[in-house]
């Protein structure tokens, strides 16, 4: 098996019996764990039917979309589609937001279909000919599952960390990423999630593993022009190293160490309002970096409060650098280059070792950008990825929209069932 030990993880024999097996999770565990509410998705399921913007973009109904179709999932084909066993270590999911206003004031098309059974996708590009008639392009392609604009950030967050959670209090290293296109909404997607992890984190750790000496972290940060910043700490600097037992290591890295949910959502909104915005705005500015917060289970070997507590597992979420700033390599600005080229070897870097690690490489790639070198310890040993991509449906990102497809692709394209040890 791929599972190796790293130094600071606890052996087996270390954590309590019986509860959870240590090496297959699978959802049926999820009925054994007396934990009242958490996975009980019939009673919470909330399941948007209309476009719920929250902010001051309206919703449309007006716009064209071609044989658009949807089935309503019944309360719990989330959870059921995790079928004991089957979790797989590399999940690509996509999701399509809305059209904005401006799109809808251009007249833009909604050129995305999506089928409904949520895994099948097609893009409608509409091309011309020699004679300048024009034509339509279909593009199709199959991802783990699809999510159309209709998709709350709950059901988002359903199909998404949620089945993964339960995963790394048993020596797992988990991250989620968000990639696409500036505007598509990877930020609005990632948000909440980090958030309703923690509130199932420390729902299990006070139920479940009570009193079992178990503690949750939280740290933020960001990598902006191949440098390290805490966003806990004013961003301040900070430098990475590798220990004698090749375990990265942030300097200087705040962590909070954290009991409720109140106290995470304010670290989450100091990270964020402390996220580079420069002058030019906020979205320009984030958009060159990346964001990661992770969420880190330690346990103290005797449950004594007092004791170093060692790492258990990890979650962590990342919202990527826009996928259009690689291609800032041509621009006049020297420091847009500079990070336009940082920011096209870190998602390159990224989708080599995502493939790596699901085609149980013994090597991993993960020297070719700063990204990959913070995310080492996610990719060996027990790890599972999941890839949200972000698109938008109009006519005016076709391309860019089948950049991100085909770069999710790749990354899914050796996930399926070519595991069978898994
Ligand atoms: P990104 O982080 O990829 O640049 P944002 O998350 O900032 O994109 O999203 C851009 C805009 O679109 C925001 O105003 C956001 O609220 C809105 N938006 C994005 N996705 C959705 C969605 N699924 N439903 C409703 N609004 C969305
Ligand atoms: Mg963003």
């Amino acid at each position: 098996s791929s599972q190796r030990r790293n130094g600071d993880d606890v052996s087996p024999s270390e954590l309590s019996p019986g509860i959870l097996d240590l090496h297959s999770f699978d959802t049926e565990l999820l009925s054994e764990i007396p934990v009242p509410g958490l996975y009980d998705s019939a009673a919470n399921f909330e399941f948007a039917r209309g476009r719920s913007f929250d902010d001051s973009e309206p919703s449309f109904n007006g716009t064209k979309q071609m044989g658009k179709t949807r089935a309503v999932p019944d309360n719990n084909s989330l959870l059921n589609k995790e079928k004991p066993g089957s979790v797989a270590k590399i999940k690509v999911v996509v999701r399509k937001r809305p059209l904005n206003k401006k799109e809808v004031l251009r007249k833009e098309e909604d050129i995305i279909t999506i089928e409904p059974n949520y895994s099948h996708l097609t893009v409608h590009e509409t091309k011309l000919k020699v004679d300048l008639t024009e034509y339509l392009e279909k593009h199709e392609f199959v991802f783990d599952a699809v999510l159309d604009e209709d998709v709350s950030n709950d059901e988002v967050y359903r199909e998404t960390v949620e089945p993964i959670v339960p995963a790394i209090f048993q020596r797992t290293k988990a991250t989620c990423f968000a990639y696409g296109q500036t505007g598509n909404g990877k930020t609005y997607t990632m948000q909440p999630l980090p958030l309703k992890a923690s509130n199932d984190i420390l729902r299990l750790m006070h139920h479940a593993y009570w009193n079992q000496g178990y503690q949750l972290f939280v740290s933020f940060f960001e990598i902006y022009g191949g440098k390290l910043y805490d966003l806990l700490s004013d961003r301040r600097k900070l430098c990475m190293r590798e220990d004698g037992k090749q375990q990265v290591c942030i300097v200087g890295l705040q962590e909070f160490r954290v009991s409720n949910v109140d106290t995470i959502r304010e670290l989450i909104e100091i990270g964020n309002a402390t996220r580079s915005t420069g002058t030019t705005g906020a979205n320009e500015e984030s958009s060159r970096s990346h964001a990661i917060l992770q969420l880190v289970i330690k346990r103290s070997v005797d449950g004594s409060e007092t004791k170093p507590a060692r790492v258990i597992g990890k979650l962590s979420f990342i919202d990527l650098a826009g996928s259009e700033r690689g291609a800032d390599t041509t621009d006049n600005d020297k420091q847009t280059r500079i990070e336009g080229a940082e920011i096209n070897k870190s998602l390159l870097a990224l989708k080599e070792c995502i493939r790596a690690l699901d085609n149980d490489q013994v090597h991993i790639p993960f020297r070719g950008s700063k990204l990959t070198e913070v995310l080492r310890d996610s990719f060996i040993g027990n790890s599972r990825t999941v890839m949200i991509s972000c698109i938008s449906p109009n006519s005016g990102s076709c391309e860019h929209t089948l950049n991100t497809l085909r770069y999710a692709d790749r990354v899914k394209s050796l996930s399926k069932g070519n595991n069978p040890k898994k």
